[in-house]
């Protein structure tokens, strides 16, 4: 009687598997320290609901209602104390960072320069702080559809 022989699973070479473990473990770093970066700085809770959106309609609507958040939130000072007399300026009560490239010229022009860069909008460099919840909200709403 002849052996018959029967296909063998296809063998995950180990190297693979190593960069996979790798990824995973990469992942979940990331995931801790964007949690921490937001936890640590957003002291208002300005960000909330983030964990809750489960597909990107309710991340765009979770985006511009927490930046109108963090923009009322800011402490709104005039022009001319800042550094630009044209508009009322503030400081990012999540990053406390202001707009680079203008010397002199403190915080961002409010509310337009703020919501830009809360939103990566027009070439602003967005906010590290609300970005980094805005991707813990895409990856869940990435693990919710089973992508
Ligand atoms: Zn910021």
């Amino acid at each position: 009687m002849p052996i018959k022989k029967t296909a063998l699973p296809p063998r995950t070479p180990p190297i693979r598997r190593d960069f996979e473990d790798e990824i995973r473990r990469l992942k979940n770093d990331l995931f801790v320290t964007r949690q921490a970066l937001v936890d640590l700085l957003d002291t208002q809770d300005l960000l909330s609901g983030y964990f809750g959106c489960k597909d990107f309609d309710q991340i765009d609507k979770w985006r511009l209602e927490r930046a109108s958040a963090v923009i009322e939130a800011a402490w709104v000072r005039p022009g001319a104390e800042m550094g630009d007399p044209r508009w009322p300026r503030a400081i990012c009560p999540l990053c406390r960072q202001g707009a680079q490239g203008t010397r002199d010229v403190q915080g961002y022009a409010v509310p337009e320069g703020l919501r830009r860069h809360l939103l990566g909008e027009l070439n602003s460099r967005q906010c590290a702080v609300f970005a980094a919840a805005e991707q813990i909200a895409r990856d869940g709403a990435v693990r919710h559809r089973g992508w």
